[in-house]
């Protein structure tokens, strides 16, 4: 079977034919293909074709593809059972190996970046009894109701659900401030005081990958942190992306700042379908079955995707980020200068194995400035990288990955498919 029949199949089976909006390579008016199998730092569709791989799941494959000994850790636990509705040492295990790392006392597992999201605002607006919310333009949290706002214009009292299903009353305490821009934060607690809704919890992406790859600025972050502290507002970072994959520690390594609350995802899971959130004892103790803020899950904990993830954790190492970094930043710099030789618009930049690109003059701060970058040019270099055998996930506003199966080849092979995709 093609690619383009099994779409077409999938299309009539499958609302849009895929399950993620972003798979449908809409936003570069082409066609997806469908993955047969993967490898370390490659996967292949349906058709036989080879694709150096910079999607790498969106994130959660740190190792490359079916990594043997995270295969063989979901395998061998799968055989004693796939899930129990009970307690496991598999979960402590897991908990133990993060806590170890970043500033949080205690954890909570669930099974997605949006259900560890939307349990932490829950929590944060019980904790500090407040309704008001402020997510940043550009910034993806998950797919919850009350995160699925357009940014209104500065003067608009309430923002708009920027889906429809969602209600007005959903989204009434959600307020949306300018990433990187301190005095918009200010100017939104601001105008949620004069519609009677104090600003309890902001949520941010500290490293944000969802406007494209746009990390914080250091003093914006401290300025923010200084605010919350002031403003006695709980402050959640959203590392689900970032957390062990721009750094071993993610953004409170890189910037050494201590949020109240951070939500995991994608790499703690191993390639498995895992979320978390995290934050002191004392706001995590206002969970049930100790305290009144109700969260629950069927599969959460899960066997074999904390076996996934005490694999990876088992393995990966802080030196391992250096190894990233250094492949990450060879691509960047290669394109950045390949880019000023030949008069391209386009720069590049990134943190550990987070990298990203815009073919603007200038690298943005902020989601509008992120908007100015062309879209058609990404859509046909895109395709050329594809034809090229180069997988890059099919929009602008994505963050690529390198992998530790990454190597000089791969950064060769690379560099040669670039070149071939850019002039055309
Ligand atoms: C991917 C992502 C999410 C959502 O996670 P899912 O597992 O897709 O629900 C939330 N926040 C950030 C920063 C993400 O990158």
């Amino acid at each position: 079977m093609t690619n383009k029949q099994a779409f077409k199949e999938a299309q009539e089976l499958i609302a849009g034919g895929v399950n993620s909006p972003v798979r449908a390579f809409k936003s570069v008016g082409s066609e997806p293909i469908f993955i047969q199998k993967a490898k370390d730092a490659y996967v292949y569709d349906i058709e036989g074709k080879k694709y150096l791989d910079f999607v790498q799941s969106y994130g959660p494959c740190i190792f490359g593809h079916a990594d043997n000994d995270i295969t063989n850790a979901i395998y061998e636990a799968a055989k004693n059972g796939t899930s129990y509705g009970a307690p496991t040492l598999l979960e402590s295990e897991l908990a133990s190996m993060i806590i170890d790392i970043y500033p949080i006392e205690q954890i909570r597992f669930v099974n997605s970046g949006t259900e560890a999201t939307m349990s932490a605002i829950r929590l944060a607006r019980a904790f500090s009894k407040r309704d008001g919310l402020i997510k940043f333009d550009g910034c993806y949290h998950g797919h919850a109701d009350m995160l699925l706002v357009n940014a209104g214009s500065g003067l608009a009292t309430f923002n708009t659900p920027s889906s429809s299903g969602v209600s007005k009353n959903a989204v009434k305490d959600t307020y949306t401030a300018v990433y990187n821009d301190i005095n918009s934060v200010k100017e939104q607690i601001n105008l949620a005081r004069k519609n009677n809704s104090d600003i309890g919890v902001i949520i941010i992406e500290p490293i944000a990958g969802n406007m494209g790859f746009i990390p914080a600025k250091k003093e914006f972050l401290q300025d923010l942190r200084k605010l919350c502290d002031e403003e006695k507002i709980v402050l959640i970072f959203d590392e689900v992306m970032s957390g062990f994959r721009a750094a071993y520690g993610g953004a409170c390594e890189i910037y050494d700042i201590k949020p109240d609350m951070i939500c995991f995802g994608k790499v703690i899971g191993g390639g498995l379908p895992v979320g978390a959130y995290a934050a002191s004892k004392e706001i995590m103790q206002l969970l049930s079955p100790i305290g009144s803020v109700y969260q629950a899950g069927t599969l959460s904990g899960n066997p074999l995707a904390m076996s996934a993830g005490i694999a990876t954790f088992k393995k990966l190492k802080k030196q391992d980020y250096k190894t990233l970094a250094a492949v990450a930043k060879e691509l960047c710099d290669f394109m950045n200068e390949y880019a000023k030789e030949n008069n391209i618009s386009l720069c590049a930049k990134n943190i550990g194995s987070m990298f990203g690109f815009f073919f603007l003059d200038e690298y943005p701060n902020n989601y509008d400035e992120a908007k100015k970058s062309d879209t058609n040019k990404f859509a046909r270099f895109h395709k050329k990288m594809l034809e090229n055998g180069i997988n890059l996930a099919p929009s602008t506003y994505e963050t690529a990955f390198v992998c530790l199966s990454m190597k000089e080849e791969q950064i060769k092979e690379f560099k040669e498919a670039f070149k071939k995709a850019i002039c055309e």
